[in-house]
């Protein structure tokens, strides 16, 4: 049976990436597709083949002080959310009455999907790019800030803010939490193996791994003439402003074997002072496809990114930029194929070192041979394809 399945994601690559080859899978077994996210991902899923539902949404940035996120700050950030709930679920409203869907693929991140569902009464599943919670294992609790206080007058406001938004859309309050309860299916873009307390999950979750799709042959990137050893260098698309952290690789790689591919994304390539010859220097590039060449990866540690990573068997050497990549930094180091960077002692001189000691290890070469292997078992697209095929039956 054909059937209208929609998505919801933020605006954000980290979020729409992984969900595009399990569209791809979806349009070629017949059914239809639709997308809702922000303006700025229209294309990226037009030519995955869905058809967009544009929202006025740009995702804020998160609000995080100086030496970590407070209770303030998450309720700050979450307080945005809220506002911007307010301008985005009644145009999203619109779009999926208009156009009734089967069943709502919503980002688990979203603050409105579940919401929406609930309205409208849609099959509802979830799709996770980074380590999935349930009731007994919580991202969120490990992640919470330090001085967690629910009493806190700013997260009481946010509280409020979220109460007023439930009934101003139509929903009893309580409805809200319930919203949130486990959806009945999930997708979860990593394996199991991978996944933190990945035996606890039940068949409500489907640890279906990466999947590429047609971002894999980009051919907008090629590997070296002359057969150079490539390192990748990038701290992802969300919290890349570094020019400091891009100077220290310019000035560790300048004059070695190295042939650096360097995505920088926002951060204005004017501060960086002159780069080596070795180097080339993009905001973007196509990752997957550099990743094929590459054989060590100086990574934020990104979920897709470490995804990709080890799909492409690319040793990685990690410099986190949030607690949660942090998180899978160190995942990834206990599995055995990454080696986490300390901010605090790092120069040019450890970092060449450590990447140099990384690639060669052959301990890193098996623990990533063994992890795509359970990449590669988990299904990818396809298996997603076949969830959801199986949850609209
Ligand atoms: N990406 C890319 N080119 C770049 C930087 C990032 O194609 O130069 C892609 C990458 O392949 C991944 C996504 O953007 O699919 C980044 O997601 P991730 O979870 O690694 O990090 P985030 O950007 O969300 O921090």
């Amino acid at each position: 049976m054909r059937n209208h399945i929609a998505f919801l994601a933020g605006p954000a690559s980290g979020h729409i990436n992984p969900t595009l080859p399990l569209v791809e899978e979806l349009l070629a077994r017949g059914h239809q597709v639709s997308y809702a996210t922000g303006e700025a991902f229209v294309p990226a899923v037009s030519a995955a083949g869905a058809r967009p539902l544009p929202l006025p949404w740009v995702l804020p940035r998160p609000v995080v002080s100086k030496g970590g996120q407070t209770t303030e700050d998450l309720a700050r950030t979450l307080l945005g959310f809220i506002e911007q709930s307010r301008t985005v679920l009644p145009v999203l409203e619109q779009a999926l009455t208009a156009n009734r869907p089967d069943v709502l693929c919503y980002d688990m991140m979203t603050t409105f999907g579940a919401l929406i569902a609930t309205k409208l009464g849609l099959a509802q599943a979830t799709t996770v790019p980074n380590f999935a919670s349930s009731e007994t294992f919580s991202l969120q609790a490990l992640l919470a800030p330090r001085d967690f206080d629910p009493g806190h007058p700013v997260f009481r406001q946010y509280i409020a803010a979220r109460r007023e938004l439930t009934i101003d859309f139509g929903l009893a309050p309580e409805q809200f939490d319930s919203a949130f309860a486990i959806a009945p299916l999930n997708l979860v873009f990593l394996p199991r193996e991978f996944q933190l307390a990945g035996d606890t999950f039940d068949d409500r979750f489907h640890f279906i791994g990466p999947s590429l799709g047609r971002r894999a042959h980009s051919t907008d990137w090629r590997p070296p003439a002359d057969g150079s050893p490539v390192l990748f260098v990038s701290l992802g698309t969300a919290f890349n402003d570094r020019p400091d952290f891009f100077t220290l690789c310019a000035n560790a790689f300048a004059g070695t074997a190295w042939q650096v591919a360097m995505a920088i994304g926002e951060t204005d390539p004017a501060r960086l002072g002159a780069i080596p010859p070795n180097f080339e220097v993009r905001p973007y590039f196509p990752q997957p496809t550099v990743l094929a060449h590459a054989a060590a990866f100086l990574t934020h540690a990104g979920m897709n990114s470490t995804m990709e990573a080890a799909h492409y068997q690319v040793p990685l050497v990690a410099f986190p930029q949030t607690p949660e990549q942090a998180l899978n930094a160190r995942r990834a180091q206990e599995l055995g194929f990454c080696r986490l960077l300390d901010a605090g002692q790092l120069d040019s001189d450890l970092l060449r070192q450590t990447v140099a000691e990384v690639a060669a290890d052959q301990g890193v070469r098996a623990s990533l041979a063994a992890m795509a292997k359970h990449l590669h078992a988990a299904g990818g697209a396809a298996a997603g394809a076949d969830a959801l095929e199986a949850y609209l039956r």
